[in-house]
């Protein structure tokens, strides 16, 4: 499927859109969910349009996954937390709503529940 430059994500690059950014560097982008599912909900995105895992570099994937572990550290730091959940959908049918390549980096504590 083709990459739409005009998704929210891509807008959020473009300083199009507002965003709460948390980590920056050549490649990536980090930055708060709207809607978080827990507290620290993190999205992490490459710079360059991919839409989805399925047409993503193996320099974007590499990318990503440095980001996405750099901030698995940084938000359970920060949120108290013992653990993290990563989780990424691709497709409409695969639960996917913004179709720019993210991870969502959630920040998991004892007792805690992900909102759907
Ligand atoms: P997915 O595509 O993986 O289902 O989820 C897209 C995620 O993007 C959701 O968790 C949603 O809350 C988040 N989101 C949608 N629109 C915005 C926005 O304008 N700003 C931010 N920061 N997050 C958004």
């Amino acid at each position: 499927m083709a990459y739409d430059p005009d998704n929210i994500f891509a807008r959020i690059l473009r300083g199009e859109l507002p965003s709460t950014r948390v980590y920056e560097d050549d490649e990536t982008l980090a930055f708060m969910d709207i809607m978080p599912r827990v507290p620290g909900h993190v999205l992490v995105i490459p710079k360059t349009p991919c839409r989805n895992l399925l047409d993503a570099s193996a320099a974007q994937l590499a990318a990503c996954m440095a980001t996405t572990q750099k901030l698995s550290h940084a938000v359970m730091k920060a949120f108290g937390a013992g653990g993290v959940t990563v989780q990424q959908f691709n497709e409409t049918i695969g639960g996917q709503e913004v179709f720019h390549l993210h991870f969502h980096v959630l920040p998991r504590r004892e007792g805690d529940r992900l909102l759907p």
